[in-house]
C-alpha cells in the first residue's frame, strides 16, 4: 500500500494488508497523534488496509510536528522527535526509551516472530565505551530487570581513554554491577595508537579489530550468552548508506540487529538500541543523570562512518523519518537483497583460529594476523626511539 504521511510529507511504500494500529506500530507514530484516511474515508484502529490502499495519515496536533506538549500526559516536554511526530515530559523520555528497547529485544527486524534478542535468564554483557548510548543501554536493561554485566576495553588513547574508563567505573560502582576491563597494552602489547603505526593501518581499523575480538574473547571466556553494543538507528544507517554507496555485499548480508552465535568460537551478538537516535539516547542519559563522557575519540577524523551520518543528517533535516525507513526498510528486504543471511554457508566456512580458538574463516584470524605484525614492528619502532 501508499502511505502519505503530512506535515512533515513524505510517502513509503508499506506491503499489506494490515490493519491501522499495526502500521502505525510500524511506522512509530502515536494512534492518538493522526487520523488515518482509507480512500477518503476515516478508519479506526482495526480496520484493515488492503495490500493496494491508499492511505493518508494526518497529524492532529496544533503547533507543528512534535507538538507542544508531551504526548503521554501533556506536560511541557523536553525532548521533540519530528520522526515520530512527538514530544514527551522527562519521565516520558524514559518510558519512550524503554518501550524502543523492548521492541528490538522482542520483535527486531529479521528474526522470527518467537525470536528474542535475550531473556531474562540469560547472561548478557554490553560492551561500554563511556559515551551516551552504551551506558544509557545498560541503564536501561538494569531498569528493566535484566542481569547485564559490562565490559570496557582499554585503547590506549590519552587522556581520552582514562576519562571513557573512569565514567564507566564510576557507572559500575554507583549500581554494584560487574565491570570487566581488558587495557590493550597490558593484554595484548600495543595501543591503537602504536597497533596503527606498526602497521601502517588506520587507528579506526586496528581499533575496531581489536574491539570486536576482545569483545568476543570475554563473552566467550566468561561464558555469556549474549553480547551487546550500542550501535543506535544513526550508526546503522550510516553504516547501510557507507555499504550501499560501495556495495559490500559481504557487509549487506551481515548487517542487522541480530547475529547468531557460532558455538563457543563466536558470541551471539545484538543491538538493543538499533531504533533510537542519538539525540533520544543523549537526551535519556541528561534526564537519567547519567555522567557519560561527551567529548569525541581524538583520532575520530579517521573514520568514514562520520561521511554518511553528516550526509544522512541532512536528509533527515528535510525529510524527518528519512533514516528510519532506509534502515527499517532494508532490514525487511534484507533476505531478498542480500540472501546469505540466514543461509549456513557462512557458518559452514566458519573454523577455529590455529592460535587463538576464536572464528575465523581462514587458518588464522585477522586478529591474531594482525597481532603478529605489530609484535614484529613495534621493537624496531622502539628501537628507533632514543631512551
Ligand atoms: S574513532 Fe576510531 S580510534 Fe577512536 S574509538 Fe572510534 S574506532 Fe577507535
Ligand atoms: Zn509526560
Ligand atoms: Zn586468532
Amino acid at each position: 500500500m501508499i502511505v502519505r504521511m503530512r506535515n512533515p510529507d513524505a510517502t513509503v511504500e508499506v506491503a499489506g494488508p494490515m490493519r491501522v494500529g499495526d502500521l502505525l506500530d510500524h511506522l512509530d507514530i502515536a494512534p492518538h497523534t493522526v487520523l488515518v484516511i482509507d480512500g477518503g474515508a476515516l478508519v479506526v484502529a482495526d480496520h484493515v488496509l488492503a495490500a493496494d490502499a491508499e492511505v493518508e495519515i494526518r497529524p492532529v496536533i496544533s503547533g507543528g510536528a512534535g507538538g507542544l506538549t508531551c504526548i503521554a500526559c501533556g506536560r511541557p516536554p523536553v525532548l521533540e522527535e519530528p520522526r515520530h511526530r512527538a514530544a514527551w515530559c522527562a519521565s516520558h523520555v524514559v518510558d519512550h526509551v524503554h518501550n524502543q528497547i523492548r521492541k528490538a529485544i522482542d520483535h527486531a527486524h529479521g528474526t522470527d516472530h518467537n525470536e528474542r534478542m535475550f531473556g531474562y535468564a540469560d547472561r548478557v554483557i554490553v560492551a561500554v565505551s563511556g559515551g551516551k548510548d552504551s551506558l544509557a543501554l545498560w541503564d536501561a536493561l538494569l531498569s528493566m530487570g535484566y542481569r547485564v554485566d559490562g565490559l570496557y576495553v582499554g585503547l590506549g588513547i590519552g587522556g581520552y581513554s582514562v576519562r571513557s574508563q573512569g565514567a564507566c567505573e564510576a557507572f559500575a560502582d554507583a549500581r554494584g554491577v560487574r565491570l570487566h576491563v581488558v587495557d590493550l597494552a597490558d593484554t595484548y602489547g600495543y595501543t591503537t595508537p602504536s597497533g596503527a603505526v606498526a602497521t601502517g593501518r588506520s587507528t579506526c581499523g586496528v581499533c575496531g579489530l581489536s574491539k570486536r575480538y576482545a569483545f568476543n574473547r570475554v563473552a566467550i571466556d566468561e561464558g555469556y550468552d549474549v553480547l551487546l553494543t550500542g550501535h543506535n538507528l544513526d550508526d546503522e544507517a550510516a553504516t547501510l548508506h557507507g555499504n550501499l554507496v560501495r556495495w559490500h555485499d559481504d557487509f549487506l548480508a551481515r548487517q542487522g540487529p541480530v547475529l547468531p552465535g557460532r558455538g563457543g568460537l563466536q558470541a551471539r551478538k545484538c543491538k538493543p538500541l538499533y531504533r533510537l537516535s542519538e539525540r533520544e539516547t543523549a537526551a535519556y542519559c541528561v534526564v537519567r543523570g547519567i555522567d557519560y563522557v561527551v567529548e569525541e575519540c581524538p583520532l575520530v577524523a579517521g573514520n568514514s562512518g562520520h561521511e554518511h551520518k553528516a550526509a544522512l543528517d541532512l536528509i533527515e533535516a528535510g525529510s524527518p523519518g528519512a533514516k528510519a525507513q532506509l534502515l527499517f526498510g532494508f532490514l525487511d528486504r534484507q533476505s531478498r537483497v542480500a540472501p546469505q543471511v540466514g543461509s549456513d554457508d557462512r557458518a559452514a566456512d566458519l573454523g577455529a583460529c590455529a592460535h587463538c580458538g576464536l572464528a575465523t574463516v581462514s587458518e588464522v584470524c585477522a586478529f591474531c594476523r594482525q597481532q603478529e605484525r605489530i609484535r614484529a614492528a613495534l621493537p624496531l619502532l622502539d628501537a628507533e626511539v632514543p631512551a
